[in-house]
């Protein structure tokens, strides 16, 4: 007998119908998207840097505030699947976006491996190299912006 193959519920349930906590184990807990972010004033083109916001623990990648993160931090979001098809701000790597674009969890992804294991040896989040906006001047922002490579940061100058 030929047993029936297993879908997990990212490829079966449409981002809409899914409930709380199986939209919630989407994010993979990058912390990418805690990171500032820096406007072209004349392009509007978006480049992120590697200050996270205060409310960050960079060591466990965790927001401090999460369920009053929304009144605690100005700018802070709340993902829903109905921005779904505006989530191409969020980093190329983001649980969300990955599955909006492709249908499918990269193979790293603690869904897919189980755990964070996979994630953490290939530093796909920014504990690594993320720094506290609080300890930065904002002037000196500028030299933070970074862009990613293979989900990895890599310092950039849009100038
Ligand atoms: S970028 Fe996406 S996957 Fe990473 S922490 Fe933010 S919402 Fe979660
Ligand atoms: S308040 Fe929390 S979830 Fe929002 S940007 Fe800051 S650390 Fe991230």
């Amino acid at each position: 007998m030929i047993a029936k193959r297993y879908e997990p519920f990212w490829k079966t349930t449409p981002m809409a119908q899914m409930t709380t906590q199986e939209w919630e184990s989407l994010c993979d807990g990058c912390g990418k998207c805690c990171l500032q972010k820096l406007a072209d004033d004349e392009t509007d083109e978006v480049y992120y840097t590697n200050l996270s916001c205060h409310q960050l623990d960079i060591g466990a990648c965790r927001c401090k505030v999460y369920d009053k993160r929304l009144e605690k931090v100005e700018g802070c979001l709340s993902l829903t699947p109905e921005d779904v098809s505006k989530f191409d701000w969020l980093p190329d790597t983001c649980g969300y976006r990955v599955l909006h674009e492709t249908g499918d969890l990269p193979n790293w992804h603690p869904l897919v491996v189980g755990s964070d294991r996979e994630m953490k040896r290939q530093g796909l989040n920014v504990s690594h190299y993320a720094v506290n906006e609080n300890t930065v001047d904002e002037e000196d922002w500028q030299e933070h912006i970074i862009k990613w490579v293979h989900g990895m940061p890599e310092p950039y100058d849009p100038s």
